[in-house]
């Protein structure tokens, strides 16, 4: 029998490693606990996180919540409240005033990407970018455990109106059948790799026969997280099966692979099921935020791309921290990031080269920091839009007055003292629709 156990805040004490943990420790989780999600399972906690050398360990600060992830103020409040063993409801009021102050919404998901069928918003569903639709399945709306930077916290953290989710199919075929222009259906969360195969048969298969879309992919981070999911779970050789069937079908299976450290692919378990699912006939592709104190430096970096690469993984994306949650505890500022990038970038063979970024997704696209530059006698910021919400923005070049301090679009001035960005006036129109 495989064994999968859940720890959250509440059932602590059952973790193995709970007397390893000072008592300090033990309230600094359950603290922050109360404002973000924690879950983390035994698959973690015993193949994954190096217990001599927490808190620094990398993958124990990327599962379990960190002091400085709440602002000062609103921890002591929090820690005050855990320590008298306030009620839950105090607990949780208190949590949600915080929690609503972290912009649980960036970049206007809810009101700039839900699609509409006459008028009516389709729950679950974004459209951003021409040619891709996401769906949030309601069952995918967990992980098998819970990173600390995540940015869809607020799907995990009770906070209902601002949670996207589905649990029906037929709207998503509808909009693909009246959008024949979307090419690409991205199945997201959560992780859907927390689902049975039967479910994930449900929400796949009506898309098979839809002839416009070309290609399915699938964000996980159960490779890491649970990779027994592909090979001893009891319905695995279901789904193996099944991806093979998606396969069969003519589309092309893209795992989009959430990897954050180069120690989450040295283990056996995630390497056979790598093999597992490359041998269906599907692809792996890694993308993952630069965070601080995971994984913010060029040698991480150059050692997980190239491990990825001899396991057949194709490097994707390496984004920034978004604006929202603890944003402030994990952002580099993005000077150092694009150097930790081109850093790990410049020492791969051209097959590691299929990485982009570091990347912004915000508003108006996802915005590649390309490289600092010296132009016309002015220190700037390369920037280009590699997804955008008016397709005709791709690729264009821009620039932003060098930071050394600035970690996201807002921090930026346009360069040559330029009153405002390019795409700004028309996303003040995308705006004035809502
Ligand atoms: C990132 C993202 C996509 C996919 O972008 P690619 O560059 O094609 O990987 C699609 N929709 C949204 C809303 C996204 O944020
Ligand atoms: S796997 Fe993805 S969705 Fe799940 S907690 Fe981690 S970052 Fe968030």
């Amino acid at each position: 029998m495989l064994k999968y156990r859940s720890y959250t805040a509440n059932n602590l004490q059952t973790l193995p490693q709970y007397g390893g943990m000072s008592e300090d420790q033990l309230h600094v989780i359950k603290t922050v606990a109360s404002v973000y999600p924690f879950r983390v399972n035994s698959y973690v906690t015993e193949h994954l996180i190096d217990w001599s050398n927490i808190p620094e360990d990398p993958i124990f600060r990327l599962s379990f919540p960190q002091a400085d992830m709440l602002d000062p103020l609103d921890f002591n409040r929090m820690s005050g409240l855990v320590r008298s063993k306030a009620g839950p409801e105090t607990i949780r009021q208190a949590a949600r005033e915080i929690q609503l102050l972290q912009n649980p919404n960036p970049a206007g998901q809810m009101e700039l990407n839900t699609p509409r069928i006459n008028d009516e918003p389709l729950h679950g569903i974004q459209h951003k970018y021409r040619e891709s639709v996401l769906f949030f399945p309601s069952e995918a709306q967990i992980c098998h455990a819970y990173c600390t930077y995540c940015f869809r916290w607020p799907q995990f953290s009770g906070l209902e109106n601002l949670k996207f989710a589905n649990n029906d199919v037929k709207p998503l075929i509808d909009y693909l059948n009246a959008h024949p222009e979307v090419k690409d259906v991205i199945f997201t969360g959560g992780d859907p790799m927390v689902m049975s195969a039967e479910l994930i048969k449900k929400y796949i298969r009506p898309l098979l026969s839809i002839p416009t879309v070309k290609t399915i992919r699938i964000g996980t981070k159960a490779l890491s997280w649970w990779p027994y999911r592909f090979t001893a779970e009891h319905d695995a050789s279901e789904l193996l099966s099944f991806f093979e069937e998606i396969v069969a079908s003519g589309k092309h299976l893209a795992f989009m692979a959430h990897i954050s450290h180069p120690r989450e692919i040295d283990a056996p378990e995630a390497i056979e099921a790598v093999h597992r699912i490359r041998s269906t006939g599907a692809a792996i592709r890694s993308q993952s935020p630069i965070a601080r104190h995971i994984n913010d430096n060029a040698h991480t970096w150059e050692t997980m791309w190239q491990k990825q690469l001899e396991l057949g993984i194709i490097p994707y994306y390496m984004f920034l921290e978004r604006d929202t949650g603890a944003k402030h505890y994990f952002e580099l500022p993005l000077a150092q990031a694009v150097e930790i990038f081109n850093d790990a970038y410049r020492n791969m063979s051209g097959l590691g080269r299929t990485v982009r970024g570091p990347s912004m997704s915000c508003s108006p696209g996802k915005i590649i920091v390309q490289n600092v530059m010296e132009l016309h006698g002015e220190k700037v910021f390369a920037l280009k839009f590699t997804q955008s919400r008016n397709p005709e923005w791709t690729n264009r070049l821009f620039f932003a007055e060098y930071s050394e301090s600035a970690s996201w679009i807002d921090d930026l001035v346009p360069a040559f003292g330029h009153d405002e960005f390019f795409f700004e006036k028309e996303m003040e129109e995308f705006y004035s629709y809502y």
